[in-house]
């Protein structure tokens, strides 16, 4: 059964922390990026803590392999237990959030192809492909493949074989988590958990659907 994974982007520091409290019974991990950690700070991570959820650090890092390796020092120490970096910026740079990742017992996912539909202009021709595989060539413990566009994730598929798939754009984005929740590890939804009326409802109806029953 594939994992759920909370998008938390809501960017209020105090109905943040609330959604993530309700929606925690139903949710399998909370990742969080730029959004919310730069309206509230990294230690917003220690607020987190008691919920007993991992913590996945979606700042699609995609610098040099030093400024990497430092980027995902901080992620670590901050307590996540993740980390997404992108893969375009090479094997260099992805092997040092990979190493950084397995240093401190955390994993290290690679974005292949983006859920957006802009995605589709350079990750598309090969890419993406080309991403996975290096990805599994530099040890990463999963890629992020769009939950938007299933046969690609599928194509995706083949390549990494067991490894993880995390996969973004179920529901505000159009990708449906029925559909996608058989193909991949973890499916990762934000808006249409966090701007629902109910969050919790809503983590609780995703929950049910990803398990397919
Ligand atoms: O609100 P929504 O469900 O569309 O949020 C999707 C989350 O996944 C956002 O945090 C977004 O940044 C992230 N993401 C994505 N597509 C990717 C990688 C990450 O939508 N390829």
């Amino acid at each position: 059964m594939a994992d759920l994974i909370l998008a938390l982007d809501a960017t209020e520091k105090k109905a943040a922390l609330s959604i993530a409290q309700a929606c925690a019974p139903h949710v399998d991990a909370i990742k969080l990026g730029y959004p919310l950690i730069l309206s509230s700070g990294l230690a917003i991570t220690r607020d987190l803590e008691e919920l007993d959820l991992p913590l996945i650090a979606d700042f699609k890092v995609a610098d040099i392999p030093n400024t990497n390796r430092l980027i995902a020092e901080q992620v670590f120490d901050a307590g996540f237990s993740s980390i997404i970096c992108h893969g375009f910026t090479g094997r260099d740079s992805v092997q040092a959030c990979v190493d950084v990742s397995a240093d401190y017992g955390g994993a290290c996912f690679v974005v292949t192809e983006m859920s957006h539909p802009g995605a589709t202009e350079f990750f598309h021709g090969g890419a993406a492909e080309k991403i996975a595989r290096l990805a599994m060539e530099c040890g990463a413990d999963g890629i992020i493949a769009p939950a938007t566009r299933p046969e690609r994730t599928i194509a995706l598929r083949k390549i990494i074989g067991q490894r993880k798939i995390l996969s973004p754009g179920v529901g505000a984005q159009g990708g449906d988590a029925a559909a996608i929740a058989k193909i991949v590890d973890g499916i990762i939804v934000g808006r249409a958990i966090y701007e629902a009326g109910d969050p919790a409802a809503a983590a609780q109806v995703f929950a049910y659907v990803r398990s397919g029953k």
